[in-house]
C-alpha cells in the first residue's frame, strides 16, 4: 500500500519502519526537522508538509493528542484517494475519534481508531497490541497493517470504542502500578527483600504486568525502567494524559471511579514536581518520599 505515515516520533518512527520493511511504500510526514532528519537517516522518505502529495491509500497518524489529529487532517485528507483509510493509533478521546470520523467520511475517507499497547519496545519489535473501533470492512482492510506493526488486535466495535478500550486499559495499568509499589514499599520497611516479595508474587493472586513486566523496585525484572534510572519507558506525562481521558470520560458518564481519580492526583503531582519525563514506575520513589 501507499502510507502517508504522520507523527515521527518515539512510536510512530519504528512503527512507519516496520511497514516500509515489510515491502509498503511510506512517506513520513512531521513537523519536527530534527524528527525529519532522524526519520531520512533511519531510511525514511519524508516530508515537512502535505503540499503537492496525492493518491495515498492509507493515512496513519501517531499524534499527541486529538487537537493534533484534527490538525493534520485538514492537510492530510487532500492527499489522499477517495474511499481511502485514515488509521488514528495516537490515544485521544473517544468524542474527538467519534468526530474525526464525522469529519473523515465529509471527506470521502473511512476513518478506524487503533491506540496501541506495548510502548516503544513493542513498536520497535512490532508486538503492539491495536485496539479498534470501526466499521468492520474498514478494520479487515486495517488489519492487513496490525499485523506487520503488532502481534494482535481486538475490534472493539463501532468508532471510539478502541479509545474506549485504551482509556479503561491505562487506569487499570496506573492503578496497579500504584498497588504494586504500596507494596514493595512496605516489605522494604518490613524487612522483606524486594525478590522474595516479587518470587511469591509473581506467582500468587497479586500477579499483574506492572509487576512481572515493569516491577517498579530495582532488581526482579532487569529490562524493567527502575533498573535504568527510570528512564521512560512510559512517561509521567503520558499516564496523566491517559487518566485525564479515563476519568473525564466517568465524570461525564456518572461512573464512580475513586481509584482512578487518586492516580490522576497522584500522577499530577509528580508530573508537578518536574518529574513528567521519568517512566510511570516511578511512583514508586515518590510514595516512599525519596
Ligand atoms: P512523541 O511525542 O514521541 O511523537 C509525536 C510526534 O508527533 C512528534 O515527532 C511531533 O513532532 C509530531 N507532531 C506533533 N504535532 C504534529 C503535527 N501537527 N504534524 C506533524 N507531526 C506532528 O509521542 P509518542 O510517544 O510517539 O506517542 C504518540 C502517541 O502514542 C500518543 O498519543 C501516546 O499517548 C501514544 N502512545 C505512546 C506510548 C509510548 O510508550 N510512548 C505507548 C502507547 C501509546
Amino acid at each position: 500500500m501507499n502510507i502517508l505515515f504522520v507523527g515521527l516520533g518515539n512510536m510512530g518512527l519504528p512503527m512507519a519502519l516496520n511497514l516500509k520493511g515489510a515491502g509498503h511504500d511510506v512517506l513520513g510526514v512531521d513537523v519536527s526537522s530534527g524528527v525529519l532528519e532522524t526519520a531520512a537517516a533511519a531510511g525514511l522518505l519524508t516530508s515537512p508538509s502535505f503540499d503537492g502529495l496525492t493518491g495515498f491509500d492509507v493515512l496513519i497518524t501517531m499524534l499527541p493528542k486529538g487537537e493534533h489529529v484534527a490538525a493534520v487532517t485538514d492537510g492530510a485528507y487532500g492527499a489522499l484517494r477517495h474511499n481511502a483509510l485514515h488509521l488514528d493509533c495516537s490515544t485521544i478521546a473517544v468524542a474527538d475519534a467519534q468526530s474525526q470520523a464525522e469529519k473523515a467520511a465529509g471527506a470521502g475517507v473511512r476513518f478506524v481508531d487503533a491506540p496501541v499497547s506495548g510502548g516503544v519496545g513493542g513498536a520497535s519489535a512490532g508486538t503492539l497490541t491495536f485496539m479498534v473501533g470501526g466499521e468492520a470492512s474498514a478494520v479487515a482492510q486495517a488489519s492487513k497493517l496490525f499485523d506487520v506493526m503488532g502481534q494482535k488486535y481486538v475490534h472493539c466495535g463501532n468508532v471510539g470504542m478502541g479509545q474506549a478500550a485504551k482509556a479503561c486499559n491505562n487506569m487499570t495499568l496506573a492503578i496497579s502500578m500504584i498497588g504494586v509499589s504500596e507494596a514493595f514499599n512496605l516489605a522494604q520497611s518490613l524487612g522483606l527483600d524486594s525478590q522474595a516479595l516479587f518470587d511469591v508474587m509473581s506467582t500468587s493472586s497479586g500477579q499483574c504486568w506492572s509487576l512481572t513486566s515493569y516491577c517498579p523496585a530495582p532488581g526482579p525484572v532487569p529490562a524493567a525502567p527502575s533498573n535504568k534510572g527510570y528512564a521512560p519507558g512510559f512517561a509521567v506525562d503520558l499516564m496523566l494524559k491517559d487518566l485525564g481521558l479515563a476519568v473525564g470520560s466517568a465524570q461525564s458518564n456518572d461512573v464512580k471511579a475513586p481509584l482512578g481519580e487518586q492516580a490522576l492526583a497522584l500522577y499530577q503531582s509528580l508530573s508537578e514536581a518536574g518529574d513528567g519525563g521519568k517512566d510511570f514506575s516511578y511512583v514508586i520513589e515518590a510514595l516512599a518520599g525519596r
